[in-house]
């Protein structure tokens, strides 16, 4: 191998509570895949990642665990997830290259000792170097927003476990605020509003098709309707109703409103200066939840700003630490600086 080749693996990472994306030097995105994982109980060996670990969710049998390691946004099973890690960097990449610059995003409101451990599990999987960078700030850079300039710039970058909401000036993070209320909530908001109003159970996946497809936080132009299938919790017996979008959307709207507060609550503590730049170039909204249907338009009317969903909220974190990882002597400036041991 040529000695040039020793980096031609870099990559970077977005190990989302619900999808984990690698961004790979030259080449762009080359893993989207749900982060998942499914393993054998006793042993811990893993069985199935990502999309073949979420066919078996909820279909395993009792020696077969199927688990989110990530999934409050920080590391909740360290075996698991760098396990899940490396399965996927070796998924990638069929010519394994054990030299190799890693740039990972991690929430904002992360403690030293869990910077040290998705650290660790870097390393464990193989990384020489090692750079980690805030999630919204690598969202306001996967949007093409210029974090180095003077101005202020508000990202809310809405994922499964977390809402990641900053405000951006001169490459750095001037106030954020992360709450564990996002798209996982608002799906068991949706299971729980089926066993409370209709006496159905239904499973997360359902629940997440009916927030896909019919969840909203704004009136839409056109309502829609849903035939949704559980099991009746009196007779037990399977049972299909139809819903309409204007149920979902009040089975949605307590969690909603946690989103929009807590926007709300960061415009507050935002330094007038910043504000007035915000006033101007209002909100970007990044990740999954992005995609709610209305949410743009509901933060729209909760604040006077203007608010702009990003083009494939989904990526916008991993095209961000992408752009870093190309050109890391340009962004040295938004990496997080962390101790050394
Ligand atoms: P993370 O960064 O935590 O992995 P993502 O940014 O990948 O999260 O977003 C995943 C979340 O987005 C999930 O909760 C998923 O249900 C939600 N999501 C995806 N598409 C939509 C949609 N069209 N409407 C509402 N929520 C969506
Ligand atoms: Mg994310």
């Amino acid at each position: 191998m040529a000695r040039f080749g020793l980096f031609s693996n870099d990559v970077g990472i977005d190990l989302g509570t619900a999808n984990t994306l690698i961004w790979q030097r030259g080449k762009g995105i080359v893993l989207n895949e749900p982060s998942i994982v499914s393993f054998d109980r006793s042993t811990k060996a893993i069985i199935a990642i990502g999309h073949e670990a979420q066919e078996m969710v909820g279909k395993t049998h009792r020696d077969i665990k199927t688990i989110r390691p990530l999934k409050d946004g920080v590391i909740a099973d360290f075996e698991i997830a760098e396990g899940m890690l490396r399965a996927f960097i070796r998924k990638m990449s069929a010519t394994w290259q054990p030299a190799r610059r890693m740039v990972i995003c991690v929430p904002s409101g992360i403690t030293e000792v869990e910077k040290r451990a998705v650290r660790d599990s870097a390393e464990h999987a193989g990384a020489k170097e090692v750079h980690l960078i805030a999630e919204p700030m690598a969202a306001a850079i996967g949007v093409g927003l210029d974090v180095h300039e003077a101005m202020g710039n508000m990202v809310v970058d809405i994922g499964g476990g977390t809402t990641e909401i900053a405000v951006i000036a001169l490459s750095g993070i001037v106030s954020d605020e992360s709450i564990r209320i996002a798209g996982d909530e608002l799906t068991t908001a949706i299971v729980n509003w089926f066993k409370r109003h209709h006496n159905i159970l239904i499973g997360d996946r359902t629940a997440e098709i009916i927030k896909v497809n019919v969840g909203s936080a704004w009136p839409l132009e056109e309502e829609l309707e849903i035939e949704v299938k559980g099991r009746d919790m009196v007779t037990g017996i399977p049972k299909s109703i139809i819903v309409s979008s204007e149920e979902i959307r009040e089975a949605l709207n307590e969690n909603v409103t946690v989103i929009v507060e807590a926007v709300l609550n960061l415009l507050e503590k935002t330094p007038p200066e910043l504000s007035a730049d915000i006033y101007d170039r209002g909100i970007v909204l990044t990740g999954g939840g992005a995609l709610l249907k209305g949410l743009d338009e509901r933060l729209r009317r909760e604040t006077s700003l203007p608010v702009h969903v990003a083009d494939d909220p989904l990526t916008a974190v991993v095209r961000g630490t992408g752009k870093v990882l190309e050109d890391l002597t340009a962004y040295s400036s938004v990496l997080l600086k962390s101790k050394r041991y």
